[in-house]
């Protein structure tokens, strides 16, 4: 069965297979790093990286690129405010994501650029635009003239009249001929930092970064292209324009947009302050494979409520997955069974079926459930046998290849409260000067992956590789 994918740009399910029979061409479009992701951010990476596996699994090769959106207002503010370059503030924020995606098992794109590394292919997309004959200045700007471009809006069909400046549309700071017109390229300001161009000092518009870095690494048409609902309108759309008004060649061929991780019916957002960070999560003993596990157990084109007992209700269906592979592992002798073996072999097709039907994550989860409580009711009869092991595992494996949640986490290693309860006691050996003890107490969680580090307002601590 051929692997479908809804796509955004024709509103349909389609057959997917790359352009070239061979390699996936994909971009992603990544953080903006002025603060830590949020795991709703980390649903919209979850889902990328299901994708990918699930593509690789099809038997092609990935190419992969996923920007880092290194330069932008809040980060500007945000180096101003601690007094430091943009660069020294990023990196913090760059590391902390990398960070939080290892832990979540996030494989890493092939490419992951940074928009600053990328102003120049961005100036000369702006003269490509230009030359196109949709660029206007003002004040120092760069403007895309959307009345200019005809297919605007095919991505989001949303009535061209009805549009109005959304949130991350750079609105009335900069002066426009049109509310809908976005900035291409921002004039210079006192004190932000800017780059040379034909256009004058400034630097890119967020949109710009993406247009150029995709068709840097993937050509001027591509395979899939990625990013959360929320970026479809104006981001996605605008990408289009900038791209495709300069080549006059279609941009992204599949457009996939992922649906929001919300809390109590609300979108997680950093600005509604409704967020959970993967820090605060695995500080407070929730391991990183739970938090995985429940963020990609929803199809990505489905909300999905968060809430504490999902991530319980997530621990345990890993526990139960665990305690099969731990149980198939041990299986003594005997024969395999033609029933058993038929079994298995449907369940791994219809695992395969889900995720080919759209990213079905939730009926690939139910197939493997479903011959987990059989096997398991089986074994307890003594019907499932050796030779069933072996096609168990086989099922159990190709499971792990796209979930990846059968292998413990780090940081399960030593829960958050241990952690917390054994440097309240080194404290109390400090105080009463028992060194020796303190050391030794130290030393254990240095060796069971944890760091502490003590600073003026007390020990902090961190699992460490
Ligand atoms: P940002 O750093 O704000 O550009 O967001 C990075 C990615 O996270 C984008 O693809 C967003 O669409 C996505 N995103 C933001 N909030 C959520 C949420 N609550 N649920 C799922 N994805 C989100
Ligand atoms: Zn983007």
């Amino acid at each position: 069965m051929p692997f479908k994918l809804y796509n955004s740009l024709s509103r349909r399910v389609e057959a997917f297979e790359p352009a070239d029979g061979e390699t996936v061409r994909m971009y992603s479009c990544g953080p903006t790093v002025y603060n830590y992701v949020h795991i709703g951010n980390l649903r919209t990476f979850a889902f990328q990286d299901i994708l990918r596996r699930h593509l690789r699994q099809c038997g092609w090769n990935l190419q992969h690129a996923m920007n880092i959106t290194d330069v932008d207002d809040k980060i500007i503010a945000g180096a101003q405010r601690e007094g430091v370059p943009i660069g020294e503030f990023t990196a913090k924020y760059v590391e902390a994501f990398f960070e939080d995606c290892r832990l979540l098992r996030l494989e890493r794109p092939e490419t992951v650029p940074a928009a600053t590394a990328h102003v120049p292919q961005m100036i000369r997309l702006v003269q490509g635009i230009q030359q196109a004959g949709h660029t206007y200045q003002n004040g120092g700007s760069t403007y895309f003239r959307i009345a200019s471009w005809k297919e605007y809006g095919k991505l989001s069909r949303l009535d061209a009249s009805g549009i109005k400046a959304g949130a991350r549309v750079d609105a009335d700071e900069y002066a426009k001929e049109d509310a809908r017109d976005f900035v291409l390229w921002k004039a210079a300001r006192e004190g932000e930092p800017c780059w040379e161009s034909p256009y004058g000092p400034g630097r890119p518009g967020w949109h710009l970064e993406c247009s150029a870095m995709a068709m840097a690494y993937l050509g001027e048409t591509f395979d899939i292209h990625t990013g959360g609902v929320d970026l479809q309108f104006p981001h996605h759309e605008n990408e289009i324009a900038q791209s495709e008004s300069a080549t006059g060649k279609p941009f992204a061929r599949f457009w996939v947009h992922s649906e929001h991780l919300l809390v109590d019916g609300q979108k997680m957002a950093k600005s509604l302050g409704n967020f959970h960070t993967l820090r605060d999560l695995t500080r407070r003993g929730y391991s990183p494979a739970a938090i995985r596990y429940l963020l990609v157990s929803t199809p990505h084109r489905k909300q999905l409520n968060f809430t504490m007992d999902g991530l319980l209700g997530a621990a345990a269906a890993i526990e139960r997955l665990r305690n099969f592979a731990r149980r198939v592992e041990g299986a003594a002798g005997g024969p395999a069974s033609a029933e058993w073996s038929a079994a298995c072999a449907r369940a791994r097709t219809q695992f395969v079926a889900a995720l080919d039907d759209d990213l079905n994550t939730a009926g690939a989860l139910g197939a493997v459930f479903e011959f987990v409580r059989s096997a398991n009711s089986a074994m307890d009869r003594g019907a499932f046998g050796a030779g069933n092991g072996a096609e168990a595992r086989g099922l159990l494996a190709a499971f792990d290849a796209v979930f990846d949640v059968l292998r413990p986490s780090e940081s399960a290693r030593v829960s958050a409260e241990e952690i917390e309860t054994l440097i309240r006691e080194r404290a109390a050996a400090r105080k009463a000067r028992e060194f020796a003890r303190a050391d030794a107490i130290r030393d254990g969680l240095a060796k069971r992956g944890v760091a502490l580090r003590d600073t003026p307002g007390g020990t902090q601590w961190h699992y460490a590789d």
